[in-house]
């Protein structure tokens, strides 16, 4: 478990759902862009309720095995290796299955008992179900529309968990969060927020993904530790959104009017 208390701003009731919903033993499904906080928010009630986290990142290749488990060759020997997840629901930890849309669909069958009353997870490989500790708590993150031809959740998946919208935070909460992330001026933070802004309305420009809440932290922390205020937007904030030259170069011209 992290020892520091992760530092997390709240934007709504979010705390209090979670907390009824472990209570509840509902699965939470955490909605919303990349750089939004969900990861940070998972960190911050893991350690609220004591609670060890097994964060698992999924992508294109995570099958099912990764999350349960398989069998490994040792010497003589072919031995069961409990994967990320059976350990979580053996020892009551909270698991966090990041971007859960990614993952083979295997997963999401794999998973579908232990989102419902059963709690369990059922290991082909081995012939048996195994029951969650009642302590565990499964909470996965889904990006709606980040990408052309994005991967949706099904509703069957979907409407298995108690859901959570996360965007970026209001202006001032945002200014917040950066100078107690980075120790960054309250007057820089703001002229970064107010770039974050800008760009976020640009709507036209037809960006996938716009500016997060991360990508100003890693402007901030860029500028807290010397880099010049333009470099630092231009490679933390700009740079990471588009590889149209055209396009950065606008994008440029547009902040450095603004720092
Ligand atoms: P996500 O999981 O949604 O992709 P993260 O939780 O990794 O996003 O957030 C990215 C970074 O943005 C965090 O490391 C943190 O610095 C900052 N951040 C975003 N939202 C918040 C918040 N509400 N409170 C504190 N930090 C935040």
């Amino acid at each position: 478990m992290t020892e520091k208390q992760p530092y997390y701003h709240p934007s709504g009731r979010e705390i209090e759902v979670f907390e009824h919903a472990y209570t509840n033993k509902l699965p939470l499904l955490l909605k919303g862009p990349t750089g939004t906080g969900k990861s940070r928010f998972v960190e911050y009630m893991a350690y609220q309720l004591h609670k060890p986290l097994i964060t698992i990142s999924c992508h294109e290749e995570t099958s099912s095995t990764d999350l349960i488990g398989r069998f490994i060759i040792k010497g003589a020997e072919t031995i069961w290796l409990d994967g990320p997840l059976t350990l979580a629901m053996k020892k009551g930890a909270i698991v966090y299955l990041d971007e859960i849309a990614e993952a083979r669909p295997d997963v999401i069958v794999a998973i579908h008992p232990l989102t419902d009353h059963r709690r369990e997870l059922f290991i082909d490989k081995l012939n048996e179900s195994i029951a969650a500790h009642p302590d565990f708590m499964l909470v996965a993150s889904f990006n709606p529309g980040y990408q052309k031809g994005f991967k949706e959740l099904k509703p069957s998946t979907r409407q298995r968990f108690v859901a959570l919208p996360f965007n970026y935070p209001l202006p001032k909460m945002e200014v917040l969060i950066l100078t107690n992330e980075t120790g960054i001026d309250d007057n820089i933070a703001q002229k970064l927020v107010a770039i974050a802004q800008k760009i976020r309305n640009l709507k036209e420009l037809g960006l996938t993904e716009t500016v997060s809440t991360r990508l100003l932290v890693d402007a901030a922390k860029l500028i807290k530790s010397g880099l010049p205020k333009r470099l630092s937007v231009k490679v933390a904030m700009l740079e990471p959104l588009t590889d149209e030259p055209e396009l950065i170069q606008a994008l440029e011209d547009l902040s450095n009017l603004m720092i």
